[in-house]
């Protein structure tokens, strides 16, 4: 038997970064959005004592680890470890368009939808709050990647609170050539706090909040209010870590795109359409700027990893 499940990327329409706290984490007001641009993970049942195998294809497939770290395979392991089964065997297989390292939480999105995936193979039903705490055990952006849609992640960003949002958004990613490493932009986040003299503890930056004006305009379905309200207090340190971002912003925000940012810890840019066509204009324009390695129009919210072949959960 063969199951597939269909996952979304995530931009951060608002990144608020709050200060470094004693457990090494920072305080976050992240609200994730769900986009159409996401990856398949395939889950076929292996021969016994096989363990857990791995195969990806896509652009990046060889910047994919295909070792025990990979989220997909600790997903897969860990359910079966919570479920008391004796052994998890399961070929993965991972058809990915998500850029690797590149701020969209891609390899979150393969753990979530291995979760998944696993859970109908194995005919597990596990309960959703279930799934959500293993997602958590896995990674901060993991259980958003179930859940989709628009969502207010706290604390690490693992505590999520659906947001209402209305209508379609057309969105641009840009990838740039190679990632940039999550702890190492928070890393720069902190050293360019202490460097302004604002300083970079929890003691000395204020704990973020969601804005006001970004969750009215979800609410409303209002493109140009999310364009003027979206911010990454990340963007400061991924652009300072890699400077030649800048052009890629100019560029989308010169082919007519209504809001631009860097997309979580970067380095892929998000940019802001105001419809589909307005979209595609600007996705030719960046790929003939040379100011990225690939640019793909997509839209969201969309749900959260979903069966798409194999039997659906719950039915
Ligand atoms: P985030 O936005 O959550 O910080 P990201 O999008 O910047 O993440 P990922 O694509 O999730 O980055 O990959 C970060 C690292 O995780 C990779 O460099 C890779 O070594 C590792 N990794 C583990 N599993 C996967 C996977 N299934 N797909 C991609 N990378 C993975």
């Amino acid at each position: 038997m063969t199951v597939t499940v269909r996952v979304p990327a995530k931009v951060n329409v608002q990144l608020g970064v709050g200060g470094l706290r004693a457990d090494g984490f920072h305080d976050l007001a992240n609200v994730f959005f769900a986009v159409a641009l996401g990856d398949e993970v395939t889950a076929t049942a292996g021969e016994p004592g096989t363990g857990v195998t791995l195969s990806c294809a896509g652009p990046d497939a060889d910047a994919v680890p295909l070792d025990d770290s990979n989220l997909a395979a600790r997903a897969a392991r860990l359910l079966a470890a919570h479920h008391g089964l004796a052994a998890a065997d399961v070929h993965l297989h991972i058809a990915k368009a998500v850029p690797v390292a590149g701020g969209m939480a891609g390899g979150s999105a393969d753990g979530a939808a291995a979760l998944v995936a696993c859970d109908a193979l194995w005919k597990l039903g596990t309960p959703v709050e279930v799934l959500l705490e293993l997602a958590a055990e896995l990674g901060s952006d993991v259980p958003f990647a179930l859940v989709g849609g628009v969502a207010l992640g706290r604390g690490r960003g693992e505590i999520l609170e659906p947001l209402p949002v209305a209508g379609t958004y057309h969105w641009v990613f840009a990838v740039a050539d190679g990632g940039l490493s999550t702890p190492a932009v928070f890393r720069e986040c902190d050293r360019l706090r202490e460097e302004a003299g604002t300083g970079s503890s929890d003691t000395e930056v204020a704990t973020p909040d969601a804005d006001p004006a970004l969750l009215a305009a979800l609410a409303d379905g209002d493109a140009a209010a999310l364009a003027a309200a979206l911010t990454n207090d990340l963007q400061p340190a991924a652009l300072s870590l890699r400077p030649a971002l800048a052009a890629t912003l100019r560029a989308g925000t010169g082919a007519g795109a209504i809001g631009a940012l860097v997309s979580g810890s970067g380095p892929t840019c998000a940019f802001l359409a105001k419809d589909a066509e307005a979209a595609e204009a600007v996705a030719a324009a960046l790929r003939a700027s040379g100011s990225c390695r690939a640019a793909h129009a997509t839209y969201g919210p969309v749900p959260g990893a979903a069966v798409t072949v194999g039997e659906p959960r719950g039915q």
